[in-house]
């Protein structure tokens, strides 16, 4: 049973993206997960399919309808597999996060609510009890590029769609702490030399070497994670 991705969206034609390349792209493609559009527009009301009206209290923007987006997410739903979880990709929501992308990637799959305009009714969240995600703090013209930052962070980490080669398992926050420097050949250019350490075939002083880095970076530029990480250590 594939994990699977159900998308409420106004554009369904920005799916899947580049979702569609790469590793991702591939393991679409073999059937490790799969990507069902929900095109919100064919819920709209009237001949013109409206999906939106404007904010009560008034305002500047328009707001999507809760009965138009409440009849989208049943669509979905009766077609998700059960224990899919509901999300809102909202700035008002909370931070996607590596753990929440490993959550999720255990879960039988998720079903994603674009925004568009000033965002949902608020009724249609609290009806269907909607966890709201943010990608960062910034306000984006729709959902669609979020749930693309969520889905592809997530579904490289489905069992069998990274290969050996690249692990996970190594990489920025797996371990609380961001990634060493990475270097190729040549072993000099523009006068710069890689670390003769990572040259000289001894792993236990490649991996200290590596270590320190990892820690020396974190503490530079994301002190919060570096308290986090102190925090784990016993
Ligand atoms: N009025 C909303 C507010 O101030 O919170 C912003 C609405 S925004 C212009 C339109 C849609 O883009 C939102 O409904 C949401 O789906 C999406 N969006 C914008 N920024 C986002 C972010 N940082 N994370 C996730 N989704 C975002």
């Amino acid at each position: 049973r594939a994990w699977r991705a159900q998308v409420i969206t106004l554009f369904p034609e920005a799916f899947p993206g580049t979702l569609g390349l790469s590793l991702t792209g591939k393991a679409l493609k073999d059937g490790l997960w799969q990507l069902n559009t929900v095109p919100l527009r064919a819920f709209g009301e009237g001949k013109h399919r409206n999906v939106d009206d404007t904010p009560a209290g008034g305002g500047a923007g328009m707001v999507l309808r809760p009965d138009v987006m409440g009849a989208a997410i049943e669509t979905a739903r009766a077609t998700q597999h059960a224990g899919a979880p509901l999300v809102y990709l909202s700035p008002r929501g909370r931070p996607f996060t590596q753990g929440m992308a490993r959550d999720l990637a255990t879960r039988p799959g998720i079903t994603l609510i674009c925004g568009r305009f000033e965002g949902l009714d608020q009724r249609v969240i609290d009806h269907f009890n909607i966890a709201e995600v943010s990608i960062g703090d910034y306000v984006l013209t729709g959902g669609e590029i979020a749930a693309q930052v969520m889905l592809d962070a997530i579904v490289r980490l489905l069992p069998g769609v990274l290969g050996n080669a690249e692990s996970a398992e190594e990489e920025s926050f797996s371990d609380g702490l961001l990634e060493h420097p990475q270097y190729t050949r040549p072993a000099e250019w523009q006068g710069r030399a890689i670390p003769p350490v990572l040259l000289s075939g001894n792993h236990g002083a490649v991996e200290t070497w590596r270590r320190a880095e990892s820690e020396k970076l974190t503490q530079e530029r994301r002190p919060d994670l570096w308290q986090a990480h102190l925090g784990t250590e016993d």
